[in-house]
């Protein structure tokens, strides 16, 4: 008998579980959960949000010239090998649907990002992993699981729950050491948060098997409009916009994020305020017993003894109008990943973990 059925695969895919945003009966929520900016978009990018509605007729430009352009200008890329998409997450799925497929392997870390499964998943892929040491990319380790059939490796630097970043020689080790047959993706959603970090650009100019993504979602601080896009060879940038849906991106996406890329200042801006906030947040939670890992990035991971008295601090972070991430899922249940918000927020964390460690701030 036939019957209707997915391909093989997709009914393994556990649903991407976002951070939370509401809490019932709570007003003012402090939402820590998604690594957003809290100082949202720049002002630049919201007239060019508030110009495009004089255009919403007309088709978007299918070549997305203009963005990349300005993509390129900005970071010193070559806008022929831009591609842009709905948030970095298209292009990770792009690569996975080009890429990889049945009989073909997808790695990743330990603690790696949710969506490098469920993308290599859904393009019917097995999706393989690395350990990591203490919660740090471990290169030794990844190369010891690739194989013939391996695809598409990917790493994020700095990487999502761990805040944890490695250096560029440990990079370009791995690049080196992987099989002709194989492409290594460097997630840079975190790298502008990094002073002077290019991302993995020059990785990318100088080898055949480097591609980096990045996103508009976490310092310029439009997740909501959702863009990103990605940085790699001729080859590779080609093959991927044959599988890009031409009006993949709205003008509104277009004209705000190319306004967003080009307001540097603000960029810096957020990138100073962020580390300053950052190494406050970490400073005085360490006081209180808990410690974290050195962060890159715009969140933190708080460690606590265990599961359980995590569980516990995430349910009084929860009921002072808090929402921070558990992170179990990533393999890391003593963890509670705590963007970095603005002062007030960071002050709120750190007055309910003190209550909740029964201390004085
Ligand atoms: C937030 C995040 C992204 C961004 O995804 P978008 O689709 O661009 O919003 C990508 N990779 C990692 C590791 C992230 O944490």
């Amino acid at each position: 008998m036939s019957s209707i059925s997915p391909q093989p695969g997709i009914m393994d895919i556990s649903l991407y579980k976002s951070g939370e945003s509401r809490i019932d009966g709570v007003e003012d929520v402090v939402k820590l959960s998604s690594n957003e900016n809290p100082f949202g978009p720049s002002d630049a990018a919201l007239e060019a949000f508030r110009k495009s509605s004089a255009q919403l007729h007309r088709y978007p430009s299918t070549d997305h010239r203009e963005l990349r352009e300005a993509i390129g200008e900005v970071h010193g890329l070559d806008p022929e090998r831009i591609i842009c998409g709905v948030g970095s997450d298209e292009i990770i799925t792009f690569l996975c649907q080009a890429y990889a497929g049945p009989r073909t392997e997808v790695l990743y870390t330990e603690h790696g990002f949710s969506m490098y499964r469920i993308s290599a998943q859904a393009a019917g892929a097995t999706p393989v992993v690395a350990p990591e040491r203490d919660r740090v990319v471990d290169v030794e380790a990844i190369l010891a699981k690739v194989t013939k059939k391996t695809r598409l490796v990917f790493i994020a630097n700095p990487a999502n729950p761990t805040s944890t970043m490695i250096g560029s020689n440990e990079i370009a080790r791995l690049a080196d050491g992987l099989p002709k047959t194989a492409l290594l993706v460097l997630d840079g959603a975190y790298a502008e948060f990094v002073d002077g970090y290019d991302g993995g650009a020059a990785l990318v100019d100088q080898r055949q098997n480097v591609v980096m993504t990045r996103t508009f979602s976490k310092i310029y601080g439009l997740g909501g409009l959702r863009i990103g896009y990605g940085y790699g060879p001729q080859e590779v940038i080609d093959v991927l916009n044959r599988i890009r849906g031409p009006f993949n991106l709205s003008k509104t996406q277009l004209m705000t994020a190319e306004a967003a890329v080009r307001d540097t200042e603000y960029t810096e801006k957020c990138r100073s305020e962020n580390a300053r906030l950052r190494a406050w947040l970490a400073k005085a939670l360490a006081e209180l017993g808990v410690p974290s890992d050195t962060s890159c990035a715009n969140f933190i991971l708080a460690r606590f003894t265990d599961e359980e008295e995590a569980n516990a601090c995430e349910a009084r972070l929860r009921s002072d109008g808090i929402l921070v991430r558990k992170v179990a899922g990533y393999g890391l249940p003593n963890c509670l990943r705590i963007t970095v918000g603005d002062e007030a927020s960071c002050r709120r964390v750190v007055h309910s973990i003190a209550g909740f460690k029964g201390r004085r701030e």
